[in-house]
């Protein structure tokens, strides 16, 4: 039996109906990870045994069915920690950090009987747009070997895509779950900040972190998040408020929905196979009854420079404890105790974690503080207060989730900055602390395009209901062995 095609919907109902086991489940899916990943690379850590045992205990215990995540093998993004596996943030400082503790994430999902299969693939510490700059190794695009499957949750994008697992969690803290979800033709969903627990994530810039999940369908993102939204005691910037049932959304009925399509997410940068297919989906949601007009919001132009501003700032400090003394890997050579500090972080860290260390160690200086940090944290008020006047009338508002789809592998720009501006339609919703998706919606040149839409805060019920819709206008098949 072939599980590559299925959603967590399908394999819950057949485990359900006894139809199928949770370890024969989990025996198959590990399997075809070690055949897919000859190509993908989308695991850094294989945890088989650990899967298998865990599914063991499922089987044994599945008269007390509770979460439909029960029995279904998953996996996490390298930077949420697991208790007794590996977690490397793919970064050479962390290579042999095991930590003591589950993060939230990994412990709800274990509660819930979820099957951890392993740790995925990343820009070191989530620092990028396309998963080479990972110390480890690249992950490819299922859809194209030659091609990025974008990042920095690349692994965990190509890991769903290409039928590996049906399900994983990415952070995203300026578009790393919607940008390689977008490039690997799957769903993938940032919630509100703070909507998700942060605790056990390694933290990247914390104003902005968020964890969600990446899927084959709508209906799997909702019943993720179902499962992972909600108050944690350990995380002190959780909110408690309750948590609805997200599949209760999912109506396919968007007649009247207010639809904003902001006018600056349709500039020069976007490319013209991308449009095209971009406003084809709006057709749709015009067709289905939703009344679409155009809008502005005017900062979208400076959220690059501002978040590439509160971005490193954030991560500089944070960065701050791996000191070759508390974590992972120290230096073998030192003189002394800023040697060793020195040494450590030299060896450890990449290029492009060492960049954004020393942009953000130079905007926290003082004479530039005022000049950079707090202008570009002004410059954030303004994109708030951007979406707060387009929410005001409007329930989602809809446009491309990045502006060209993947690009070849080892062909970044020299000047990483060019990379940076690709960012430009992900960071504000990260900026503005609102929940955005990217639902897959069709192809450009054979390469998958993604459908943004973002909707106030702790209003994902209607990202949902709209992505849902458009989802069933579509018939995007997510998964690569089986693409129409
Ligand atoms: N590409 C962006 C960056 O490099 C976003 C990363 C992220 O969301 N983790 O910062």
């Amino acid at each position: 039996m072939e599980f590559q095609k299925q959603t967590i919907r399908q394999l819950s109902e057949m485990l359900q109906k006894k139809e199928l086991t949770a370890k024969e489940l989990t025996a198959e899916t590990l399997k075809n990870i070690k055949e897919k990943e000859k190509d993908i690379d989308a695991f850094l850590t294989i945890c088989e045994e650990e899967a298998l045992q865990e599914a063991k205990k499922v089987d044994q215990a599945f008269d007390t069915y509770a979460s439909p995540l029960k029995g279904i093998p998953m996996a996490l993004k390298d930077n949420m920690v697991t208790k007794d596996i590996r977690t490397t943030c793919a970064s050479k400082i962390l290579e042999n950090f095991i930590p003591p503790y589950d993060g939230t994430m990994a412990a709800r999902l274990k509660e819930r009987g979820a099957v951890l299969t392993g740790k995925l693939n990343l820009d070191e510490f989530a620092m990028g747009s396309r998963t080479e700059y990972s110390a480890m190794k690249p992950t490819k695009n299922p859809y194209d070997l030659t091609r990025t499957p974008g990042g920095s949750s690349g692994g965990s994008a190509a890991a769903v895509a290409s039928g590996e697992i049906p399900y994983a969690l990415g952070s995203d803290t300026g578009g790393s779950i919607r940008q390689p979800a977008s490039y690997c033709g799957v769903v993938g969903l940032k919630p509100t900040y703070v909507r998700v627990s942060r605790y056990g994530l390694v933290a990247f810039a914390s104003s902005l972190d968020q964890i969600g999940p990446i899927t084959r369908s709508v209906e799997d993102a909702a019943l993720v998040l179902n499962e992972i939204a909600g108050y944690d005691p350990m995380d002190s910037t959780s909110v408690n408020c309750s948590v609805p049932d997200y599949t209760k959304a999912l109506t396919g009925d968007i007649k009247g929905l207010k639809v904003a399509l902001p006018k600056e997410y349709f500039g020069e940068e976007l490319h013209p196979g991308v449009k095209e297919e971009i406003l084809k989906a709006v057709g749709y949601l015009e067709k289905l009854g939703a009344k679409v007009e155009e809008v502005s919001l005017p900062h979208t132009k400076y959220g690059i420079a501002a978040y590439y501003i509160i971005a490193p700032a954030e991560a500089s400090s944070n960065l701050a404890r791996y000191d070759g003394v508390r974590y992972g890997v120290r230096a073998k050579e030192y003189k002394d105790l800023i040697d060793l500090y020195e040494a450590s972080r030299s060896e450890g860290f990449g290029e492009e974690v060492k960049r954004r260390i020393m942009l953000g160690t130079f905007a926290l200086s003082s004479g530039y503080y005022d000049a950079y940090y707090l202008k570009a944290q002004k410059v954030r008020t303004l994109i708030k207060e951007d979406f707060a006047k387009v929410f005001a009338d409007y329930d989602v508002i809809v446009g491309p989730t990045a502006p060209a789809t993947a690009g070849k592998l080892f062909q970044a720009a020299k000047d990483p900055m060019e990379d940076y501006l690709l960012d430009v339609y992900t960071v504000p919703a990260n900026m503005a602390g609102v929940p955005g998706i990217s639902v897959p919606i069709g192809f450009s040149e054979n390469m998958p395009v993604g459908l943004q839409i973002f909707g106030r805060h702790f209003d994902e019920e209607t990202v949902l209901k709209t992505a849902f819709a458009v989802e069933q206008e579509v018939c995007f098949d997510t998964t690569k062995g089986a693409r129409r």
